[in-house]
C-alpha cells in the first residue's frame, strides 16, 4: 500500500497537480524534544520574526538531503550549536560539509554535528530563501538541511506552486485549507525524527518564500488553523488542476474507495486552458514509449486504450508490435509518455498515419478538489468551505482540535 500511496503521490504531484495521499505512519520514535515542531527557535537568532516571538508553531521541511554538502548565503549568517552557543559566523556566503558525524564550516573549522543557522536580512539554503531558521544536521557522511518554517509561511508557499495569484480569494483559501491539512497530518507523522516533510514531490512541493504573492499569504491568514475532517480524522485533500467536467473515484485512480473522494459532476472549470488538450505523438516517440515499456517497436506498433473507469477515464493502455502485447495500467503509460504531454487519463488514442493523436480532457489524476473547478465556484459566489463541502462531500471542515 505504501509504495502505491507513494507512486501516485510520485503522479500527481508530477502531472502538474498535487495534495499527496497520507504516508503510512511513522515508526514510534519520539524526536529529541529540541527539535519538535512548534519549539520556538532559542534566543539569540539574528533575526526573530514575529510569528516566532509570539510562539506560533512550525513545520519542519527537509530541504537538501543525500548530499555531503550545502551552501548558505546571507548577509550575515550566524550558526548556533545545539547548546545554545555561538558557534560561528559568516557574511555573504557559506559551505558547509558533513564529515561522518560532524560539520565543517567553510572548508576550515569542524563544529558538533547538529547547528542551527540564521541569517540577516534572510537566509537562502541553495536556491530556495527560508522565512525562519534552518538546523543542520551531519550524519555519517550525509547533510541535512531542514528549515523550520512557521506554519502558515509554508501554508501560503505551497499554494504559490500550485495555482496563479490571480485565483478567486475564495479558491486560494479552499486550497489554503486542503494543503494546511495534509501538511497537519504530516507533521503528526514526521517522515524522520529530524524532519516531517520533505519539499519536494513526496510531499507538497516547497520551493521557498521568493515571490509569494500576498494573496497567498492572505488564503493562509485567514483560514488560519482550518482543516477537513472526516468522522474526526484528517482528511486526504487531494487536489488536481482540472478535472474535465467529472472528478475521479479514489478507487479508480489508487485502488482505495475513500468514502469523500468519489466522483463528482464539476461544470465549474471549462474555462480552464486545459480543459480540453491535444497531443501528437510522433512516431519516434511512440517508438520510444514502446521500447520503455519493454515492447521492441515495429513497423506494425499500436498503442489502444483498453480498459475505461466508469468516469470514462483510461485504465488500461495496450502496446503491441510484432506478436508481443503488453497491458499496463494507464497511470504508468501516462508517466512514460510525459505528464506535461499525456495531460490526463480522460483521453482518446486515434492512430493517424504512423503517429498518434491524443485527445483529452482536464489535467491531473482527477481526484478530490478541481482547482480551476474551485475557482469557477467561487466566481459564481461559493465561500471557500463551499467549495471544499463539494468536492470533499460529507466532511466536515473546521479548526485544528476537533
Ligand atoms: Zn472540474
Amino acid at each position: 500500500m505504501k509504495s502505491l500511496l507513494l507512486f501516485a503521490a510520485g503522479i500527481l504531484l508530477l502531472s502538474g497537480c498535487a495534495g499527496a495521499p497520507p504516508r503510512e505512519p511513522a515508526p514510534p520514535v519520539s524526536p529529541p524534544a529540541a527539535t519538535r515542531p512548534g519549539v520556538a527557535p532559542r534566543p539569540g537568532a539574528v533575526v526573530e520574526t514575529p510569528s516566532e516571538a509570539a510562539g506560533t508553531r512550525f513545520i519542519r521541511v527537509l530541504l537538501s538531503g543525500g548530499t555531503s554538502g550545502v551552501v548558505l548565503e546571507g548577509e550575515t549568517i550566524r550558526a548556533w550549536g545545539i547548546d545554545g552557543r555561538l558557534a560561528a559566523e559568516a557574511a555573504g556566503r557559506v559551505t558547509l560539509a558533513a564529515v561522518g558525524e560532524r560539520i565543517r564550516w567553510n572548508g576550515s573549522r569542524l563544529l558538533g554535528d547538529a547547528l542551527d543557522v540564521a541569517g540577516a536580512p534572510n537566509l537562502r539554503v541553495g536556491s530556495r530563501k527560508v522565512a525562519g531558521r534552518v538546523r543542520l544536521i551531519a550524519r555519517r557522511g550525509e547533510l541535512l538541511a531542514v528549515a523550520v518554517e512557521p506554519f502558515e509561511a509554508y501554508v501560503a508557499a505551497v499554494v504559490s506552486r500550485e495555482v496563479p495569484p490571480r485565483f478567486h480569494p475564495e479558491a486560494l483559501a479552499a486550497m489554503a485549507v486542503a494543503v494546511r491539512t495534509y501538511a497537519v497530518g504530516a507533521a503528526a507523522k514526521p517522515r524522520d525524527p529530524a524532519y516531517d516533510v520533505v519539499a519536494g514531490v513526496e510531499d507538497q512541493v516547497f520551493d521557498g518564500m521568493d515571490g509569494i504573492a500576498a494573496a497567498f499569504r492572505e488564503a493562509a491568514d485567514r483560514t488560519r488553523g482550518v482543516v477537513v475532517r472526516y468522522r474526526g480524522e484528517l482528511a486526504r485533500t487531494v487536489y488536481h488542476s482540472t478535472c474535465g467536467g467529472r472528478t475521479e473515484d479514489a478507487r479508480s485512480a489508487w485502488g482505495k474507495d475513500i468514502p469523500y473522494l468519489r466522483a463528482q459532476s464539476c461544470d465549474d472549470c471549462a474555462d480552464s486552458p486545459v480543459y480540453r488538450w491535444e497531443y501528437r505523438m510522433s512516431e519516434a516517440e511512440g517508438r520510444r514509449v514502446a521500447g520503455a515499456l519493454g515492447v521492441p517497436p515495429g513497423k506494425d506498433l499500436r498503442i489502444a486504450v483498453a480498459g475505461r473507469t466508469p468516469t470514462g477515464r483510461a485504465s488500461r493502455v495496450r502496446v503491441t508490435s510484432g506478436g508481443v502485447s503488453r497491458e499496463l495500467q494507464a497511470a504508468e503509460f501516462r508517466k512514460v509518455a510525459g505528464y506535461a504531454k499525456v495531460r490526463s487519463l480522460k483521453m482518446e488514442i486515434v492512430p493517424v498515419a504512423g503517429e498518434w493523436r491524443f485527445t483529452g480532457e482536464g489535467w491531473g489524476h482527477g481526484v478530490g478538489l478541481c482547482q480551476f473547478g474551485a475557482n469557477g465556484m467561487a466566481r459564481r459566489g461559493a465561500g471557500f468551505r463551499e467549495i471544499l463541502a463539494r468536492y470533499y462531500p460529507g466532511t466536515e471542515i473546521g479548526g485544528e482540535t476537533p
